[in-house]
């Protein structure tokens, strides 16, 4: 990398910390940024900040959205006593493409991984479990990936929600063992919705 100047380095260095951008594909970017119009890079660069800054939890169900409640959460049509629980916004995207699911969701911003340091108390599970207390809720849906990390979630969850009453499904196997749910089909997403068995 020191065969480039200081500058480029250092951007060729902050892209590669993107998910899923190696060294090659940052030079590639960053490259190409550089050879890229003024206007152009400032329009990239303002709307990177305007997302950041404008995009924000929705209070109920934790999803990104730029207003306070989300359109799902905020749709009176929509099932409130049935809450999906996913590892992203992504994953929520995903389920709603379908346009099949008429229940609201909750997004845990990630999974229990113990190799990884990440706990109970990293993700939004307190938060899932207050929306709990008021007798609305009859059914949690556990629709986190069927990856080791989304499997220990699932059980995790599942024995905290059972104490209260609360039905609790797990999405059927249909979904590949560590297949991102966004990268997923929507009729094996369907399939898997209406597979669900009770744990
Ligand atoms: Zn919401």
């Amino acid at each position: 990398m020191e065969m480039y100047s200081g500058p480029i380095n250092k951007l060729i260095e902050e892209l590669s910390t993107l998910p899923g951008i190696g060294e090659k594909s940052a030079g590639r970017l960053a490259f190409h940024l550089i050879n890229m119009p003024r206007a152009k890079v400032e329009r990239l660069a303002t709307t990177i900040m305007e997302a950041k800054d404008k995009v924000t939890y929705c209070s109920e169900c934790y999803t990104l959205t730029d207003a306070s409640v989300c359109p799902v959460c905020s749709n009176a049509k929509r099932d409130h006593s049935v809450i999906m629980v996913v590892e992203n916004s992504r994953d929520l995207a995903a389920y709603e493409k379908t346009g099949k699911y008429e229940g609201v969701y909750h997004v845990l911003h990630g999974a229990i991984s113990p190799m990884l340091g990440i706990g109970p108390g990293d993700i939004k599970l307190k938060e899932l479990i207050s929306r709990l207390q008021d007798d609305v809720v009859k059914e949690v849906i556990i629709a986190t990936n069927s990856s080791l990390e989304g499997e220990t979630t699932a059980m995790y969850i599942s024995k905290l929600i059972k104490p209260t009453g609360v039905k609790v499904t797990r999405i059927a196997s249909g979904v590949p063992v560590g297949g991102d749910l966004e990268c997923i089909d929507e009729v094996t997403l369907l399939r898997a919705l209406e597979g669900r068995v009770e744990i």
